[in-house]
């Protein structure tokens, strides 16, 4: 998640970090939600999980499921799978709103349409179901990315020519890689952004861009491999979150 600083403003975000909020965190709750219906309890669902967590591409999503059944205490596998499923549907029904309530300022520029829909309740009861909505704009939406980018259009090409010269192709961040080679593919006249699905591939990008549009000078992270030569196209300080509540963040005031 990224947030800044900007004039007058202590926390600002963005519609494409919200979206990304809905997507990860919120996606791998419903998830969750959903192993533990087709699970069956607790237990099952947490030894499924574990064996998930060798899989080179579900890891991160069962580390993050494993994270929410923790702390979760119970008088039996039932009562567990109970209160779970409780946290979980407060969590997808409720976080969107806290953060909006938490920053003092969400940058819209991008138009991001998916990042306005909210996960919704369409059963309740023993086995809720949630409708998480788009996690892309797609090509039939009204999303306004095309127009956002047109408009940084000098920011992305600091960032396009900075990832270009400053970072080693070998030890690029697979990320960086994905946005490198869409800012390259755009400088060809009729590209289609829309197609790219930009808000679900680049998303980093965009979080970027929305930083500049909200003038923040600085920038919260906690991927700092993928945030760094952003920062750096950009002249924004880099504050990398601590993991612990003892140790403060990192800042770095001109980060290369
Ligand atoms: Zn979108």
């Amino acid at each position: 998640m990224a947030t800044g600083s900007a004039s007058g403003c202590t926390k600002v975000s963005g519609l494409i970090v919200r979206q990304e909020l809905k997507r990860r965190l919120l996606g791998d709750a419903e998830f969750l939600y959903r192993q533990l219906v087709t699970n069956g309890g607790f237990a099952e669902t947490q030894h499924h999980l574990n064996q998930l967590r060798q899989h080179r591409f579900h890891g991160n999503r069962a580390g993050i499921c494993l994270g929410l059944m923790a702390g979760i205490t119970g008088t039996d596998d039932e009562d567990k799978t109970d209160r779970l499923k409780t946290k979980l549907r407060t969590l997808i029904l409720t976080c969107l709103g806290k953060f909006d309530s938490w920053v003092d300022y969400l940058e819209r520029g991008s138009g991001c349409r998916c990042a306005n829909i909210d996960p919704i309740e369409r059963k309740r009861g023993r086995h809720a179901v949630f409708d998480m909505g788009e996690k892309k704009c797609g090509a039939n939406s009204r999303c306004q990315i095309e127009q956002f980018l047109a408009k940084m259009s000098d920011s992305a090409s600091s960032i396009r020519k900075h990832l270009a010269t400053a970072t080693e192709t070998a030890g690029r961040p697979q990320q960086l890689s994905t946005i490198l080679e869409f800012l390259n593919d755009a400088t060809v006249p009729g590209f289609n952004t829309t197609d790219r699905n930009p808000c679900l591939t680049v998303g980093d990008l965009l979080i970027a861009l929305e930083s500049v549009a909200a003038n923040c000078d600085e920038m919260y992270t906690m991927n700092h491999r993928d945030s760094r030569p952003l920062c750096a196209a950009l002249g924004q300080r880099l504050r990398i979150l601590s993991h612990k509540p003892e140790t403060p963040d990192e800042v770095i005031s001109s980060p290369s």
